[in-house]
């Protein structure tokens, strides 16, 4: 694939499109909003299943290699939960803080004030809607999701979710730094490696 080439990210997600922006710097990403294509039914039950139907519903519409990510936090003290469902997690088109204050509470209700948990991203791309060999990768940061909520960046559930090793939560940190350390970005360097030597 040349650099430059133009690649659909099959996502509406104002805070994933920004990031991806900056990680894949030597393409052209175009979000499907911009194309007025409507966001995939998500009803796989894995990150797996969820990320390669995005994927292909944005070929599908679009003609273009097309990648999407499927992401979100999973907190096993919460019985592995919002796992695939972190978007939607208080209700059907819920915001970030109604996500964040219902993990806020689950967690009150167990007498917690952190626990472990972490964000995974898979990213899916599929030169084709029936192409028999996506490119897959994975990326996971892990961490402790806390009552307490501080910092202004990132999106989600960053506010209240603070990386092993660091003090502060993911919400505090500068974008280039989230960008470098993220799940996402963690899978967005795995993938453009495959995407290379699919060039090469
Ligand atoms: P998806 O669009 O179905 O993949 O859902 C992703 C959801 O997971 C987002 O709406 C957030 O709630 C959560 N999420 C994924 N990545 C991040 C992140 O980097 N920071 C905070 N929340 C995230």
């Amino acid at each position: 694939m040349e650099k430059n080439k133009k690649i659909l990210l099959a996502t509406s997600n104002k805070g994933k499109l920004k990031e991806f922006n900056d990680i894949f710097n030597n393409y052209e990403l175009i979000s499907q909003s911009e194309l007025n294509i409507e966001d995939a039914i998500e009803d796989g039950l894995t990150f797996f299943e969820n990320a390669l139907i995005k994927a292909r519903h944005g070929s599908r519409n679009s003609g273009l290699f097309s990648i999407a990510d499927d992401s979100g936090l999973v907190v096993p003290a919460l019985n592995f939960e919002p796992g695939i469902y972190s978007a939607r997690y208080a209700k059907d088109g819920a915001s970030d803080l109604d996500n964040r204050n219902k993990i806020i509470a689950e967690l009150k209700n167990l007498n917690l004030e952190s626990t472990s948990a972490y964000y995974v991203c898979v990213l899916v791309g599929v030169h084709s809607p029936e192409d028999p060999m996506p490119i897959f990768s994975l990326g996971k940061i892990h961490g402790r999701i806390s009552v307490l909520s501080s910092g202004e960046g990132g999106f989600g559930y960053d506010k209240i979710f603070y990386p092993n090793e660091l003090d502060v939560s993911m919400a505090s940190l500068e974008a280039s730094l989230k960008n470098k350390i993220s799940h996402r970005a963690i899978a967005a360097q795995l993938f453009l490696k495959e995407l290379d030597k699919d060039r090469s």
